[in-house]
């Protein structure tokens, strides 16, 4: 006769809310088979491990149920406590009744009678489970990151740093990300390329980190342990090891100008280009849709001035092989679509605001190069339109995020701590000029935030408005803002030089293609999804691989990935 042992968990009140925990414990205990059935508050307390454990040993338990929560917080817990009381791990299984049954009903007679069931079926699991041993499988020691921002190049030099190999992978033809065109970071306003660029340097020479750069993920096979990724290389018609970064190429292209990426179109680029000047690799590319060379068969002028031999027109996409033990995934964001309104598209608009419409209706990364001293203005605040001094700025937050109208319920997190920035930044340049801010709410939670925001309202003099603006126009060279004070019940109109627009951050171009060929799970604004927000915030449901950054949601630069679980990538 088999004698499992039933644990039953109230999950403080999780459970025993919905599910009659005294009832169903009887019930159970009359299942042929069961030799005891307990319940307890927290069962994966001390006590509650302790417990189970006082029960194999003094039952002399053959198996062991635990009906609490889902099995992957804490069947490790379970198989563990079970373990050191002498029974092997494999013949513990856990019955969910939260997840599967309190959180989902209110009936408490019915989740009662769901409860039994699922704890029923569970016992008969047991009763046919067999005690198993793990076996050991070698593992390849080297880890992939996906994504060259901060949040990637952070993950790669600590898993380098911990001694493993890192095979980073960025589709930019420079690693950076958006940190990259930044030009200083709240609430310090530290230089972000300062922080930024020793960090790219590093990992450009670091011995443990191989970087892919103008690569993209193709396909990932295998599991934890030993995946099998290919890796895309796209051509970029130079090979980055003749070319010595001269430059006699790209000042010499006379290709039609293209707007510049990495200006977000503030500035213009040639076909053959270096992303900007501390890229990593400091290497061109060719734009191949730009070139004359690839359009008529003419030009080749790059190829007459190289030195080094470095162009060749006949590069090609190339597949790349490379093992890893695990993948950390930092594909970053993009902001939202704030062109034109487009019918039946999702998750776009603010037509209203005249973006595209009007060149002086910036974005706010488009503002960041505004103020960056490697922008196209050199960190002179210059209107896109006419090269003149705005004397009149509107700021407006929340262009996208909390409209459930447009299709994104959250809070983007980070705009109003870089909107009170682009204020100080604005007003730290021109000193006569004016700063309105239009905000639903403030939102500044974190070391020093609240009083960088009094600093820019107090000491630099931002103009903040609490309310939406409705509609921007363009009359006699100025744009017109219509909005509203609420606070003081006023509508308000700002005949301002320059509007910058505070878009929400959404989840990079192409995320929920990586996740599919990853298997990660992703929510429905195409976040990726971690396995538990609080027991494993940068895990995800497909063992070895993890996230990171803002792909997982809206994130400053001081919260790309946890420090609490660092030690995790050292561990293996
Ligand atoms: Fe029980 Fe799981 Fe809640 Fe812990 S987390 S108290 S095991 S249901
Ligand atoms: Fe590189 Fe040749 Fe261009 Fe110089 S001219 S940057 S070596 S490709
Ligand atoms: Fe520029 Fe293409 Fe001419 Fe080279 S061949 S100089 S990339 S237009
Ligand atoms: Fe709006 Fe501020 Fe949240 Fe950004 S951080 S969405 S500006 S409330």
């Amino acid at each position: 006769m088999a004698r499992i042992g039933v644990f039953i968990c109230w999950c403080g009140e999780n459970i025993a809310r919905t599910v009659d925990i005294e009832k169903a414990t009887a019930e159970v205990a009359k299942i042929p088979g069961v030799r005891c059935a307990i319940n307890y508050k927290y069962m994966c307390s001390d006590p509650g491990q302790a417990m189970v454990r006082e029960k194999i040993q003094r039952e002399k338990l053959q198996g062991v149920v635990v009906a609490s929560c889902s099995p992957h917080m804490h069947l490790k817990t379970f198989r563990a406590a079970a373990k050191t009381a002498g029974l092997n791990p494999y013949l513990v299984e856990m019955a969910n009744v939260r997840e599967h049954c309190s959180w989902v009903h209110h009936d408490k007679e019915k989740a009662t009678e769901k409860a039994i069931g699922l704890i029923r079926m569970t016992v008969g699991k047991v009763l046919r489970n067999r005690a198993l041993d793990p076996i050991k499988v070698p593992l390849t020691k080297r880890a992939l990151v996906i994504g060259g921002g901060v949040a990637g190049i952070q993950a790669a030099l600590d898993i380098a740093d911990a001694g493993c190999e890192v095979v980073l992978v960025e589709r930019e033809p420079s690693i950076g990300g958006k940190m990259a065109g930044l030009s200083e970071t709240f609430p310090t306003l530290d230089c972000s390329q300062c922080i930024l660029t020793p960090r790219m340097v590093e990992t450009g020479q670091h011995p443990n980190i191989k970087l892919y750069s103008y690569s993209e993920i193709e396909s990932v096979e295998g599991f934890v342990g030993n995946f099998k990724v290919t890796i895309r290389k796209k051509a970029r018609y130079i090979d980055i090891d003749k070319c010595t970064g001269c430059g006699e190429c790209w000042t010499k292209c006379p290709s039609k100008k293209t707007p510049s990426e990495f200006d977000y179109g503030l500035a213009n680029r040639t076909a053959i280009y270096m992303p900007f000047p501390q890229a990593v690799p400091a290497r061109p590319v060719i734009d191949k849709d730009a070139c004359i060379k690839f359009k008529t068969g003419k030009c080749g002028l790059c190829l007459k001035r190289c030195q080094a031999g470095a162009i060749n027109f006949e590069d090609e996409d190339k597949l790349i092989t490379e093992e890893v033990g695990a993948i950390v995934t930092a594909a970053g964001y993009q902001l939202y679509d704030i062109g034109k309104d487009q019918p039946n598209a999702k998750l776009s608009g603010y037509g209203e605001y005249g973006y595209g419409e009007y060149a002086d209706v910036i974005t706010s990364l488009q503002f960041e190069r505004l103020s960056s001293a490697s922008g196209p203005t050199s960190g002179e605040i210059k209107r896109p339109s006419d090269g003149e001094t705005p004397k009149k700025v509107v700021f407006v937050s929340c262009v996208g995020s909390r409209d459930n109208a447009k299709g994104i319920s959250y809070c983007s997190k980070i705009c109003c701590m870089y909107t009170a920035k682009h204020t100080m930044l604005y007003k730290h340049k021109v000193h006569d000029g004016e700063a309105h801010v239009f905000y639903m709410d403030i939102r500044a939670g974190g070391k020093n935030y609240e009083e960088f925001v009094r600093r820019a309202i107090e000491q630099d003099g931002a103009i903040y408005h609490r309310g939406r603006v409705s509609k921007i126009t363009r009359e006699n060279g100025k744009l017109i803002v219509r909005g509203a004070d609420t606070l003081v019940g006023e509508p308000v109109t700002i005949e301002a030089d320059m509007v910058v627009l505070a878009a929400a951050m959404r989840p990079a171009v192409g995320v929920l293609e990586l996740a599919q060929k990853l298997k990660l799970g992703y929510d429905e604004f195409g976040f990726l999804s971690e396995s538990h927000p609080k027991l494993r915030p940068v895990e995800t449901n497909t063992a070895g691989i993890y996230i990171c950054g803002a792909c997982q949601a809206p994130k400053d630069i001081p919260r790309p990935w946890r420090r609490r679980r660092r030690r995790r990538a050292k561990c293996w």
